[in-house]
């Protein structure tokens, strides 16, 4: 079997999966803080995982939020998870005798999607959570690009002296499409801001509207860079956005039908069929990190 651990902010979700992909256990913790912590937690769910599989683990891959670097398992700037530099895969791949791979977090879920939702081909898994950011899959194996950029169509400019963003820049996408952008653009409704928005919106509030279809839009654009830069077969929307569901997929659909009407070029892309909704209740991100490609693997150092 194979073992998969999403390493998230609050949790880690971790899966023990059949090498036919039958989720045989699945575990869920709170993660902890800083380096120790999160290391000593990780080894605690594998051991718990074969311990209850009664299985030994041929693999264990592990997706987490932060700078990846994939070749040698070292993570930076996991800021949330208290981690500036860590060796992650080494450390548990010396702790536990096995090969282990580090990944991206947003990189394991599309894999995780593409597995769950049985897509073969060029797929990209658009995450919109705090952040917007995607991940480029082939054939269910991972397209980072050259040097591990492809995706982050969350950074591209596109307002004209538009607000600064995290990444230093202005005007990025993520800027309007994303749940921080949210959270700006529609404020005082702290863990609920879409929800709280969307209604509003339904309800006929005509700021909430503006807002709701501005956020729609950023998304479309998002959906559209994917499309006719890397022409993926679907865009997959993930993320805690993605819990919206057909209130966020019909208006995006709405609006690729209504750029149809009026651009040809639009027309032939056939973006309301290729955008789909990543199921949300399956443990995505757990699932990819358990189906890393091998030879992204890090042995102990
Ligand atoms: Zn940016």
């Amino acid at each position: 079997m194979r073992i998969g651990l999403d390493i998230g902010g609050t949790k880690i979700d971790a899966v023990a999966v059949s090498p036919s992909g039958t989720v045989l256990d699945r575990v869920r913790v709170a993660t902890g803080f800083g380096p120790e912590v999160v290391v000593a937690t990780t080894l605690r769910v594998i051991r718990s995982l074969t311990d209850h599989t009664a299985q030994s683990a041929s693999a264990v891959g592990i997706g987490i939020p932060g700078l990846i670097d994939h070749e040698t398992g070292w993570v930076r700037h996991a800021v949330n998870l208290g981690l500036s530099e860590v060796a992650l895969g080494p450390l548990v791949a010396a702790a536990t005798g096995l090969v282990v791979q580090v990944e991206n977090d947003v990189n394991v879920a599309a894999l995780g999607a593409a597995q769950a939702m049985g897509l073969d081909g060029p797929q990209a898994y658009l995450n919109i959570g705090t952040g917007l950011a995607a991940g480029l899959v082939n054939d269910r194996r991972l397209w980072r690009g050259a040097r591990g950029n492809a995706g982050e169509v969350g950074h591209i400019p596109v307002l004209v002296d538009g607000p600064r963003c995290v990444c230093g820049q202005y005007g990025c996408l993520e800027t309007v499409a994303s749940g921080s952008a949210l959270a700006v653009a529609w404020p005082g409704h702290a863990g609920s801001t879409a929800t709280h928005l969307f209604d509003s919106a339904d309800a006929g509030d005509p700021t909430a509207v503006a807002v709701r279809d501005r956020f729609v839009a950023g998304v479309a654009s998002a959906v559209r860079i994917l499309v006719v830069t890397a022409d993926v077969e679907s865009v997959l929307i993930g993320g805690g956005l993605a819990s919206l569901g057909e209130r966020l997929l019909a208006p995006l659909r709405a609006h690729f039908d209504d750029a149809a009407r009026t651009s040809p070029f639009v027309a032939s892309l056939d973006l309301s069929a290729r955008v789909l909704l990543a199921p949300t209740d399956q443990p995505l991100a757990a699932l990819g990190a358990a189906f890393l490609a091998p030879e992204s693997a890090v042995t102990a150092a």
